[in-house]
């Protein structure tokens, strides 16, 4: 858990976040408006995420199944992600409770989803979730094989990929994932490029709060930042 936040100290946080994405965007001829910023709310307790809403945050993304629904009726409404590993037999629990889904990693994952939605009455969105720097210890599809299990998914119902998104190696030198976020826009593009029924490239998801400038300035247009308006938290 997190130690409680005063109000100034995330007035800070958010200000130089806000700061440091318009010099990013400013930077490569963008406009910070056009950048998703999405708070990873992890850790985070609900009054201090109702009050990052408040301040203007419009989108969260919680990571974990139990810590989303645990805090789900405490939090005003909001566009709200997934964005952490999802096992297939938690979908039922949050299919109703978010509206994009972004750490789609397998093929068996996207089935259930569309399974529960077609239950649930609804549609889903998507993304990929791409393994760039090919570890062996993160989720995601590899970059070959991306554009295949695109259209398998496509041919899913009610569940529509919106983009991708990838979680670059943890480096020391923060440029070292350039490449990386380099390589997730090129196949970002490549894809869009072949136009696949049912599917449309609108979301690139990458960058954190150490690399987020990097993220934007190699065209990312979602970025997820917990620490920088947050603060660090201690793992669990
Ligand atoms: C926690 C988390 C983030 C934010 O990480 P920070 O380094 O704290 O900004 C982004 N994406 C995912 C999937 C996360 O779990």
């Amino acid at each position: 858990m997190m130690e409680k936040l005063s109000a100034e100290e995330f007035d800070f946080n958010f200000n130089s976040v806000k700061e440091r994405l318009y010099k990013a965007a400013e930077k490569s001829g963008r406009k910070a408006e056009d950048i998703i910023l999405l708070a990873a709310t992890k850790t985070v307790d609900a009054e201090t995420v109702n009050y990052a809403i408040g301040k203007g945050i419009s989108y969260i993304g919680e990571n974990k199944v139990q810590e989303l629904l645990s805090k789900e009726d405490k939090i005003v409404p909001v566009h709200k992600h997934f964005i952490g590993h999802l096992q297939t037999n938690k979908v039922k629990d949050i299919i109703d409770k978010v509206e994009l889904i972004q750490s789609v990693d397998s093929l068996k994952l996207a089935a259930e989803i569309s399974k529960q939605a077609v239950k649930a009455g609804r549609n889903m969105d998507i993304l990929l979730e791409v393994n760039i720097g090919g570890e062996e210890s993160k989720w995601g599809f590899e970059p070959e094989t991306v554009e295949e299990n695109l259209r398998q998914t496509a041919l899913l119902p009610n569940i529509k990929v919106k983009g991708l998104m990838a979680i670059p190696p943890i480096c020391e030198n923060m440029e070292e994932n350039r490449k990386y976020f380099h390589e997730m826009h090129k196949l970002f593009i490549d894809i869009a490029d072949k136009k696949i029924d049912n599917s449309s490239m609108e979301i690139l998801s990458m960058g954190m709060s150490d690399d987020f400038e990097i993220a934007v300035s190699e065209g990312a247009n979602l970025i997820r930042l917990g620490t920088a308006l947050f603060g660090k938290r201690i793992y669990y």
